[in-house]
C-alpha cells in the first residue's frame, strides 16, 4: 500500500501537494500540525480542531510517558481516546526533550539515561522502548529516537550524535517492523526517521542518504530552526532534501512561522509544526495577512474590524479587535482561546494556499504575493 501519494508537483519549485494516508485518516500536505504536547492544543478545545481544518496533531512521547504515564493512556484507549480526538497524531520520539528538558543525561550506545524534569526520577530510553511507548500512546505517525546536539555544535559532536542517531534508527525500524507485522497495511502506523547533522551540509547529506536506505515511511528534519541563521538552515535543509526520495513525506520539526512555511514548502517540505502560534497568542500576538498584530497596542482599542479581514475563523467572524484588546488588558482567558484559534487557522490557510498554488502552477507568484502583504517594506 502506498501511504503517500503526490497529487501534483510544482514545475518551478520543489513544492508538491500530496496526501498521506494514516490509520486515523488522510492528511493533505503541505500541512500545519498544531502542537498538543500535553494532550491538548493549549487553550483550544477539541471541538474547535475539526472546524479549524486540523488534519494532524503533534504530541510528544517524553511528556506523555512521564505524565499522565502510559498505563493511564492505555486504560483510556491511547491518546486519541484519552483526549477524545479522532484524527491522526504524530508523536515526536522524545530525543529533543530528553536533551532540552531533562537533567543528568548520559548517552550510551544502547540508549539515554535521564532524570525527569518533573520529579527527578531516573529513566532510560532506548530506540526499542520508544517504539513500544508510541504503540501505547497509539499515535498514527511514530518517530525514531534520535540524539540532539546543542547549537552551535562542533563537527566532532555533531558527527558522534549522528552516528548514534543512525544506529538507533536502524534498531527502531527493526523493532517497529516486528511489532507491526501482524497489522493490515491500512491499520499500520507510519514510522518516520529523523535526519540530524547540525549545520554541516555534508553530514546532513550523509544522514539523509542513510535514512533513505533505511526506507521508513517518511523523514523528519530535526535539529534545525534552533538558533542558526536562516541561510545555514536553508542550506542544511536543501542538502538533506536533495538526498531523500521524492515519493516520501518530509516533516520539518518545529518550523511553522508563515514565511518559513512558504520558503520550506518551496524546497519540498510537506509537514510543519510550531508552538509559536498558540504561545504568541497567549501574549496577544496575532498572525494576520498584513503581518503580526499586537492586540494590546493603542490603535486597536476602538477598532471595530476583525483581527484579519481576510480570515474565516470563528474569532474573525464574531469579534472585533476592540473587544479582543479589552479582553487582553483585563486579563480575560477568552482572549488566549480566540487568538490561538485564529493563529492556527491562519497557518492552516497558508498551507491551503500553497496546495492551491501547486495545483495552478503559481507557487512563486503566490509566495511573493503573501510576502509583499505579510512583510511590508521597512
Ligand atoms: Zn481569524
Amino acid at each position: 500500500m502506498q501511504h503517500f501519494e503526490v497529487l501534483k508537483a510544482d514545475t518551478d519549485t520543489a513544492a508538491r501537494a500530496a496526501v498521506l494516508k494514516t490509520p486515523r485518516g488522510h492528511i493533505h500536505t503541505p500541512v500545519f500540525m498544531p502542537v498538543a504536547t500535553q494532550g491538548t492544543v493549549k487553550a483550544v478545545p477539541q471541538r474547535d480542531l475539526a472546524e479549524l481544518g486540523v488534519e494532524c496533531l503533534l504530541s510528544n512521547t517524553y511528556h506523555l510517558y512521564l505524565r499522565p504515564g502510559l498505563n493511564t493512556l492505555e486504560r483510556f484507549g491511547g491518546l486519541n481516546g484519552f483526549m477524545n480526538h479522532p484524527g491522526p497524531v504524530l508523536t515526536d520520539s522524545g530525543g529533543f526533550q530528553v536533551y532540552s528538558l531533562s537533567r543528568l543525561r548520559k548517552i550510551t550506545d544502547s540508549g539515554v539515561h535521564f532524570a525527569s524534569h518533573i520529579d527527578g526520577s531516573p529513566h532510560f530510553f532506548t530506540p526499542e522502548k520508544v517504539i513500544d511507548y508510541q504503540a501505547a500512546i497509539g499515535s498514527s505517525i511514530w518517530t525514531c529516537l534520535d540524539v540532539c546536539v546543542k547549537n552551535p555544535a562542533t563537527r566532532h559532536d555533531a558527527q558522534d550524535a549522528l552516528k548514534k542517531t543512525m544506529n538507533w534508527a536502524q534498531r527502531a525500524k527493526t523493532h517497529f517492523t516486528a511489532k507491526t507485522r501482524h497489522l493490515a497495511p491500512e491499520k499500520r502506523p507510519l514510522l518516520f526517521g529523523i535526519v540530524q547533522g547540525s549545520i554541516y551540509n555534508d553530514l546532513r547529506a550523509e544522514a539523509a542518504r542513510h535514512m533513505a536506505d533505511l526506507d521508513p515511511d517518511g523523514f523528519a528534519i530535526g535539529g534545525l530552526s534552533v538558533g542558526e541563521s536562516k541561510a545555514q538552515m536553508r542550506e542544511a535543509l536543501a542538502a538533506a532534501i536533495e538526498q531523500l526520495p521524492k515519493d516520501k513525506p518530509v516533516y520539518f520539526m518545529g518550523l511553522g512561522s508563515p514565511e518559513d512555511i512558504w520558503d520550506a514548502a518551496e524546497l519540498g517540505v510537506d509537514m510543519f509544526d510550531c508552538v509559536l502560534p498558540t504561545r504568541n497568542a497567549r501574549n496577544g500576538q496575532a498572525l494576520t495577512s498584513g503581518g503580526k498584530l499586537y492586540i494590546k497596542n493603542a490603535p486597536y482599542k476602538n477598532d471595530d474590524s476583525p483581527l484579519d479581514p481576510m480570515c474565516d475563523c470563528v474569532c474573525c467572524r464574531n469579534y472585533s479587535r476592540g473587544y479582543l484588546s479589552h479582553l487582553f488588558k483585563a486579563g480575560e482567558l477568552l482572549v488566549s482561546q480566540l487568538i490561538s484559534i485564529h493563529n492556527i487557522r491562519f497557518l492552516i490557510n497558508q498551507t491551503k494556499a500553497i496546495r492551491q498554488a501547486v495545483a495552478s502552477g503559481t507557487v512563486r507568484q503566490a509566495k511573493k504575493a503573501f510576502k509583499d502583504a505579510y512583510l511590508p517594506a521597512e
